[in-house]
Order: structure tokens, then C-alpha cells, then sequence
């Protein structure tokens, strides 16, 4: 039997044990392919429930050899009903923070730490509701294939969820929100608010998370490779 051809570009096989994965929680497998056929692959997951209710899986998008990643919580409402991540109100508030520190959405990618939306109905309204840490468990291998296609050398996590995925359980955002932190592989990350949580503080609150998320993204400016 002939010897597959040696393609020069192809990245190397990825392990789950690798030391290269951003992510301190674990994940017990790492599906195999290019980003687009995750994409694919991730249409059809039924690895926990989630799919059941939602519309359509929402994979990450954006440019597949970016050096930043930003990484969501969940896909809400709109999201869900566009197949795309950060479309809603939350994606907009996201704009105005790359917009005023003049980072172009073409050099980031841009995901969720779970792919389907979770909500409960109240009359025609569709509210969300946190993903459980079984279900998180169970979208996991979708991110961890995202991270080392992308290979990112920033990760910024938006909202508790997606830091405490990248930086373990003790993670606390109110804490260490904006702060550079090493990850394996030489790459850093950094966790800000997650702009969905902006726009439901209480009115009091609202404006210095608003500022300090700006101020966090500005900052991911200033990191950013040339
Ligand atoms: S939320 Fe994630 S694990 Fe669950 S069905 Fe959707 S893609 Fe699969």
C-alpha cells in the first residue's frame, strides 16, 4: 500500500493528553478534522440534550488563523435563530467595545463554550438558562477542537462560564477580570464581562462593567501581535 503523501501544511495530529490545550477542564476527546467539518459534524450533535429544543448548533465563526479567540458563554435568542455566535444584543455591545479599540472582527474568531441555546419558555418568550456543568461537559470537545485548529495566542473569555473553562473552577471574574494570565502552549488568556451580563445588571452597575469591559478590550488591542 502507497504512503499517504506527506502534505507540508497539515497541522500535526492533536491528542487530548496534549499539553497544548488552553482549557482546565478536562476533555475526554477532541473530534477530528478541519473547521469545517466540525462545523458539520458539530450539526448533528446530540451529545446532550440541548439539541432537542434549539434550532440549529451555533459553531464558532470568524477567521480560521486568527490569533485571538473569543470564547462565549452560550448562544442566546438571536444567535440561535441565526446559526451564528454574538448576532443579538450582546453581539452588538461586543461591536462597540472592537469598534472604539479598532479591532477588526476579520482578525478574531469568535465561539461559545456550548453550541445549542438553552432557555425555558414563559408565554411566546424564550429565556435563557445556564447550561449545566453536564451539558458544558459534554460541548467541551467541540471548543477544544475549535482551540487547536484556530491555535490562538490570545484567548479572552467572556462571562464566568467560558473562564472558569479556560481557568479552572476557582476562577473569579470579579476578581481577576482584565488580568493577563499564561496558558499552555505559550499563549495568554485574559477574562472579561460577558456583554449579555452587561446589559442585564441592575442600572446601578451597569456602567462601570461597561467601562471595564471596554477598558479589558482595549487592552486585548494593545496585546494583539502586529
Ligand atoms: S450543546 Fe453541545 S454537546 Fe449538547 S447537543 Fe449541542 S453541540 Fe452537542
Amino acid at each position: 500500500m502507497a504512503a499517504a503523501p506527506h502534505n507540508p501544511k497539515a497541522k500535526p495530529p492533536v491528542s487530548v493528553a496534549s499539553d497544548e490545550l488552553p482549557l482546565a477542564k478536562p476533555v475526554d476527546h477532541v473530534p477530528d478534522g478541519s473547521l469545517a467539518s466540525l462545523r458539520e459534524q458539530a450539526a448533528e450533535c446530540q451529545a446532550c440534550p440541548l439539541w432537542r429544543n434549539a434550532t440549529q448548533t451555533v459553531f464558532g465563526a470568524g477567521n480560521p488563523r486568527a490569533r485571538v479567540m473569543l470564547i462565549g458563554e452560550q448562544p442566546g435568542n438571536q444567535e440561535d435563530l441565526e446559526g451564528k455566535p454574538f448576532v443579538g444584543p450582546a453581539g452588538k455591545l461586543l461591536r462597540s467595545a472592537l469598534d472604539a479599540a479598532g479591532i477588526a472582527t476579520r482578525d478574531l474568531y469568535v465561539t461559545n463554550t456550548v453550541k445549542h441555546f438553552k432557555f425555558e419558555r414563559r408565554g411566546k418568550l424564550r429565556i435563557h438558562k445556564r447550561a449545566s456543568a453536564s451539558e458544558q461537559a459534554a460541548c467541551r470537545p467541540w471548543l477544544a477542537a475549535e482551540l487547536l485548529r484556530v491555535q490562538p495566542d490570545l484567548i479572552v473569555a467572556l462571562g464566568a462560564m467560558a473562564a472558569q473553562t479556560v481557568f479552572g473552577n476557582g476562577f473569579r471574574l470579579t476578581a481577576e477580570r482584565g488580568v493577563w494570565h499564561p496558558l499552555p502552549g505559550g499563549r495568554r488568556g485574559m477574562a472579561t464581562w460577558h456583554p449579555s451580563a452587561i446589559l442585564r445588571m441592575p442600572v446601578e452597575g451597569r456602567e462601570q462593567a461597561r467601562e471595564e469591559f471596554f477598558a479589558d478590550i482595549e487592552a486585548l488591542a494593545a496585546a494583539m501581535p502586529e
